[in-house]
């Protein structure tokens, strides 16, 4: 299972991603995990990436690339990969097939999940980010349901960055959609419902 979960931040990737790992052991390859891992390590990548993830805007593609062509050739991705948050653009989806077919590799499928802008707002608004473990929950969960772990608000969930990276998904991610459905690999689920029905719905569009 080589796959690519696309939409907008908040609609769900990370969370439907996590089920995958954990049902199918592939590999979840997040960019913005392992670029805030990067800036919490004070990594020569992670200064350079910092001041783009405060404002809600892209990481160069060179930096993040690299990142994900590391990470593809680990020895976890070979058993299949999800990645989530990646590509942003179409640039990038460019070369990931191109460092997918000099390893021989190709995807499987393209996930849409699919979520109005709307719902989008409210739900970046109310999420909070487990500091140990990275998983996602909401302002009610005081502490990790995970690992314990101090629940926080990203700086980039805060309102005045959230519509920024809602145009910045517009303008530069969004177009992703039309690239995969003309190379025949697109399936969509719609996000708005609660966790697990989407999640029926992910398995049965991937044919698991
Ligand atoms: P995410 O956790 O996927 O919402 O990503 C958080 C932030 O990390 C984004 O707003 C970007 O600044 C950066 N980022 C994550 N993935 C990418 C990517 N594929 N290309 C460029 N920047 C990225």
């Amino acid at each position: 299972m080589n796959i690519v979960l696309l939409g907008a931040p908040g609609a769900g990737k990370g969370t439907q991603a996590q089920k995958l790992v954990a049902e199918y052991g592939v590999a979840h390859i997040s960019t913005g995990d392992l670029l805030r891992a990067a800036v919490k390590a004070q990594s020569e990548l992670g200064k350079q990436a910092k001041s783009y993830m405060d404002s809600g805007s892209l990481v160069p593609d060179e930096l993040v690339i690299a990142l994900v062509k590391e990470r593809l050739e680990s020895d976890d991705a070979q058993r299949g990969f999800i990645l989530d948050g990646f590509p942003r653009n179409t640039s990038q989806a460019v070369s990931l097939d191109s460092a997918l077919a000099a390893m021989d590799m190709s995807l499987d499928a393209a996930l849409l999940v699919d979520v109005e802008p709307s719902v989008i707002v409210d739900r970046l608004s109310a999420r909070r980010t487990c500091r140990s473990c990275g998983y996602t929950g909401t302002k009610d969960d005081e502490k990790c349901p995970r690992c314990n772990g101090e629940m926080y608000q990203r700086d980039d969930d805060k309102p005045e960055t959230i519509q920024h990276r809602l145009d910045v998904y517009e303008n530069q991610t969004a177009p992703l959609v039309e690239y995969y459905r003309g190379h025949g690999i697109l399936k969509a689920v719609d996000g708005d419902r609660p966790v697990d029905e989407v999640y029926a719905d992910v398995k049965e569009m991937l044919g698991l």
